[in-house]
C-alpha cells in the first residue's frame, strides 16, 4: 500500500537516483545550458532528504507538499520552480487520503504536467521535460483505466517518458537557456527530459 512512509521511500529513491546520475545531468546540460542542472537537483533532494530524515509528514499529500516546498527553495534555475510545481500540484491532486492508489498516482502525475505547463508554458516539442511528462501522463491514465494499481503506473510512466525524452534529441529547443543556442541545441538530448525519466523510474522502482 503505498502510504504517507511509501512515498517518502519513493522519494529517497528518487534522490538516491540523482546522486547516482548528477555528473550525468551536468554532462547533458552543459552541452545545451549552463551545466548546472544534476548540482541543482542534487541540492534539492539531498535538502528533501535531510527533512524526511527529521520526520516524515503524515499524509502522502503531505510529504508531496513537503518535497514542494523543499524544491521550491533549494534547487534554484528553470528546474527548480517547474519541478517545484510539479510536486505541489501533485500533491494537491492526491488529497485527504491516507494511501495513494493507481488512479491517484495518475492524476498526481496529470496536475504536476498541468502545473509544469502553467508555469513555463511549453509545449510539446519545445525540447524541455514536458516532452518527457506528457506521455508519462497518457500512459499513467491509460494503465489506471486498465486497473493498474501504483507500481504500474508509474512504470508505465516512466517508459513514456523514456520515449518521449529520446525525442528531444534531434529538436531545436524553444523554451529554456538551450533556446539561446537555437538550430545549435538540435543533437543533444534535454536534461529535463532526462531528469524526469530517472525521477519517474526511481519513483516506479520504489513503488514495486
Ligand atoms: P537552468 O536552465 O536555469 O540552469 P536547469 O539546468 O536546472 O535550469 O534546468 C534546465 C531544464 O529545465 C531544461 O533542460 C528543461 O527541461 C527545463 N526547462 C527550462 N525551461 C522550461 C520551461 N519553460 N518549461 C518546461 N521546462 C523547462
Ligand atoms: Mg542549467
Ligand atoms: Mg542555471
Amino acid at each position: 500500500a503505498c502510504t504517507a512512509e511509501s512515498v517518502a521511500a519513493a522519494l529517497r529513491a528518487a534522490a538516491g537516483a540523482v546522486v547516482a546520475h548528477r555528473d550525468e545531468l551536468v554532462r547533458l546540460d552543459r552541452e545545451i545550458g549552463d551545466g548546472d542542472h544534476g548540482e541543482n537537483l542534487k541540492r534539492g533532494f539531498d535538502a528533501l532528504v535531510s527533512k524526511l530524515d527529521a520526520g516524515v509528514p503524515a499524509s502522502p499529500s503531505a510529504v508531496l507538499r513537503l518535497a514542494a516546498t523543499t524544491l521550491i527553495s533549494t534547487v534554484g534555475g528553470a528546474a527548480g520552480p517547474l519541478y517545484g510545481t510539479a510536486f505541489l500540484r501533485a500533491s494537491t491532486a492526491v488529497g485527504d487520503v491516507a494511501v495513494l492508489d493507481g488512479p491517484g498516482a495518475a492524476a498526481a502525475l496529470r496536475s504536476a504536467l498541468d502545473g509544469v505547463v502553467a508555469r513555463g508554458k511549453a509545449e510539446v516539442g519545445d525540447k524541455t521535460m514536458v516532452d518527457a511528462l506528457t506521455p508519462a501522463v497518457v500512459a499513467a491514465a491509460s494503465v489506471a483505466a486498465g486497473g493498474g494499481g501504483v507500481a504500474e503506473v508509474l512504470e508505465a510512466a516512466a517508459e513514456a517518458a523514456e520515449q518521449g525524452a529520446a525525442s528531444t534529441v534531434p529538436l531545436v529547443a524553444r523554451k529554456g537557456r538551450a533556446s539561446y543556442l537555437g538550430e545549435r541545441s538540435a543533437g543533444h538530448l534535454d536534461p529535463g527530459a532526462r531528469s524526469t525519466v530517472l525521477l519517474l523510474r526511481a519513483l516506479a522502482g520504489a513503488a514495486r
